[in-house]
Order: structure tokens, then C-alpha cells, then sequence
């Protein structure tokens, strides 16, 4: 059985503040760590479920969050920059027939109400994502591209909010464990940490022992992705993507391309485009 791992640290037990999530903030390192013992958690019941291969791929910010050298001994990582990572978060999800998705650390979807840091890939430029008309998140969305691999994304771990966001999206067939219950974007009551980890295991095990009975996520193909942005000149960057047509003052659509997995790719270019800074005399 090959799992592949998913983490990203806003939805990591223990930690609930922008101190904790990005290189050179004071709590960085407490947060990395903890991100590395819920994702050592997952993979952990990953190894007693009998997975053969697990990926676990780094998604958060910089991508490089996790503790290698304090990584479960069984897990190969995926780690280095979003901007060396075609697909972001899903990178090598394709590189062989992956039986089951799990998310760890995951968050609420941009705008949502009393979540640890809610934001949809990129909060400094997206204000909402659709696909297929629906707001998604990044479990929704991810989920989606991993369904039309024919993967099903069996666990999700993080706020209470989003633990609802992903039964919402996925189904109640989706096992999640709640590590902390937000009361607003950088408070939450948090769980001992001993108990939610042993549940993070257990929750692994259980549902990649039930692989058969959760369907993949797949919204009807082909899909059409929608990305309003916080600002014009955001939008106009990335719009300029080859396949990412700009269909309002704020908004892209990607509604052609081969496969969900190629319009992956293409949001996640425009997004990339949308990021970058202009040389001063552009703007
Ligand atoms: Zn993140």
C-alpha cells in the first residue's frame, strides 16, 4: 500500500499563532517540531495499517517546515520550495498509484468563521477559490485533483471548523480528528497533545484499513477553477498564464486544459504569477 502524506501546520495541535508557522518568527522551531510529531503520528498508523511506501510532502509556506532528521523512519519527504514544486502541495502525488491521501494540519477554507488562520493556498492574494461554481478549500481542491487520480483522501486533521469543512466536502465516509476547537484566528482550547497524536494514529490506521469503503472526491470533469483575488493588479499578473483566462476585474477561470491535475498545475503557475512583485518601473 502506498500513502501519500499531505501536512500543512495551521491545523498542527498546539500551535495557533503566525509565531509559530514562518521562518524567523520567535516560535518557528516549537511550530516546525510539532508539525513534524503530527505528521510522525500519521505515519505511524500508516506503518501499522501495512503501508509499504509513504510520502509525506511538506505544505506549508517555505515547504521545508518539517524536521527530516526527526521524521518517522519509514517516510520518504517531499521538501524544497513551492516555487521548485509545479503541483505545490500534491507534488509527487502522481508519481506512482498512490492507494489513499491523508491531511494533516490542514485549515479552514479563506473567510471562515472562528478557524486558526483561514485562508484558501495563498491568503496574500486569494480572496475566494471556486471549483465548479462551489467555494473550496484546500481540502475540497486537494482532494479533488487527488480524486481524479483515483485517490481518496481518507483523513483530514486540524481545527474543529475544518474537521466540518472536510465531512462538508468529502463526506461523512471521511475520517477527521479535531486537534483544538479555534475561538478566533490565533486562539484555540488545544487537546493534550499526547491524546489527539495517539488519535492521529488511530485514526490513520483505522481508515486506511477501510480504504474500499471511501469513495475518492470527484466533482463532475472537466472542472472549472475560479480564483477571485484581493486586487486588480494581482488578478492582471495572473491572468497572464497560458490556458488562465481573466473573465472579471478580479477574477481567472481555468476551464479547459487536459486533466484536473494539469489545471493544478495552471492555478497554481497563475498563483505563483499573482505572488511575484513587478519591477518598480512596471508598476
Ligand atoms: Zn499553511
Amino acid at each position: 500500500m502506498n500513502v501519500f502524506i499531505s501536512v500543512d501546520i495551521e491545523g498542527i495541535s498546539g500551535v495557533v499563532h503566525a509565531d509559530m508557522m514562518m521562518p524567523g518568527q520567535t516560535e518557528y522551531g516549537r511550530g516546525r517540531r510539532l508539525m513534524t510529531e503530527d505528521a510522525n503520528a500519521a505515519i505511524e498508523g500508516a506503518v501499522r495499517a501495512g503501508a509499504d511506501y509513504v510520502l509525506v510532502a511538506d505544505g506549508h509556506g517555505p515547504m521545508r517546515n518539517l524536521l527530516v532528521e526527526e521524521l518517522h523512519p519509514a517516510a520518504h519527504v517531499m521538501t524544497g520550495s513551492a516555487d521548485a514544486r509545479p503541483y505545490c502541495q500534491l507534488e509527487g502525488a502522481d508519481e506512482r498509484p498512490f492507494d489513499a491521501a491523508l491531511f494533516v494540519g490542514y485549515h479552514a477554507m479563506a473567510k471562515t468563521f472562528r478557524a486558526i488562520h483561514p485562508h484558501t493556498i495563498a491568503g496574500a492574494v486569494v480572496h475566494e477559490l471556486r471549483l465548479n461554481g462551489v467555494p473550496h478549500g484546500e481540502t475540497g481542491l486537494n482532494a479533488a485533483i487527488l480524486g481524479s487520480l483515483g485517490i481518496p483522501t481518507v483523513l483530514v486533521t486540524g481545527d474543529e471548523t475544518t474537521c466540518a469543512e472536510a465531512t462538508g466536502m468529502l463526506g461523512e465516509g471521511v475520517e477527521t480528528v479535531a486537534v483544538k476547537r479555534a475561538t478566533g484566528r490565533n486562539a484555540a482550547v488545544c487537546r493534550p497533545l499526547a491524546e489527539a497524536r495517539a488519535d492521529i494514529t488511530a485514526a490513520a490506521e483505522r481508515a486506511l484499513g477501510a480504504i474500499g469503503s471511501v469513495t475518492p472526491y470527484r466533482p463532475v470533469e472537466p472542472f472549472r477553477i475560479e480564483v477571485d483575488f484581493l486586487t486588480m493588479p494581482q488578478c492582471d499578473r495572473a491572468s497572464r498564464t497560458a490556458g488562465v483566462e481573466q473573465v472579471g476585474p478580479v477574477t481567472i477561470a481555468i476551464a479547459s486544459g487536459p486533466t484536473p491535475w494539469e489545471q493544478y498545475r495552471l492555478l497554481w503557475a497563475a498563483l505563483r504569477s499573482a505572488l511575484y512583485e513587478p519591477a518598480s518601473f512596471l508598476a
